[in-house]
Order: structure tokens, then sequence, then C-alpha cells
């Protein structure tokens, strides 16, 4: 049983940096985030995307909650291993 407090309050709808596009909210069940401390992986989060060329944006939110999962200071619910490859040659 959890009780989070998110109140999802994300305020996109802007316009894009790249060009003419609009970011628009898009809700999307996982996505994973590179942190300096390692990767997280949010799930059931909404992200900005431009309508015109696809750029991702991420509110000040989702950014914090990355950074406060990868210091320990948010705790997480699980953990998933992630494959890793390297490519020789
Ligand atoms: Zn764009």
């Amino acid at each position: 049983m959890t009780s989070t407090n998110t109140t999802d309050k994300t305020s996109y709808g802007y316009p894009c940096e790249h060009g003419d596009g609009t970011v628009r909210p898009k809700k999307i069940d996982r996505e994973a985030f590179k942190h300096k401390k390692g990767f997280i992986i949010l799930e059931g989060i909404t992200v900005g995307v431009c309508d015109n060329c696809g750029a991702r944006y991420y509110s000040a939110e989702i950014l914090h909650a990355v950074h406060d999962v990868a210091t320990g200071a948010k705790p997480f619910d699980r953990l998933e291993q992630i494959p890793v490859s390297h490519l020789s040659g």
C-alpha cells in the first residue's frame, strides 16, 4: 500500500527549442535515465515529446526523482538488471 503524493501537474505545451514543434505531454510506461551514479528507470511518468522532431523533455520533477533515486535519497521499488555489452573491433 503506497500513498505517494503525486500531483501530476506537469506543464508541457511549450515550443520546442529545436524548431517549430510544440512539446506535448506523453504518458509512457517506462523510461531509462542516465545519471552519473548509474542508470535509473522510472515507470508511469509523463514526459514532453515534440510533435515535430520528437525531442524529449523532462520536467524538473522527473529529473529530481532521477537524482534522488540515483543518490539513494528516494527509495526505489525494485532492482532490475540491465544488459551490458561492448563491441570489439
Ligand atoms: Zn522539436
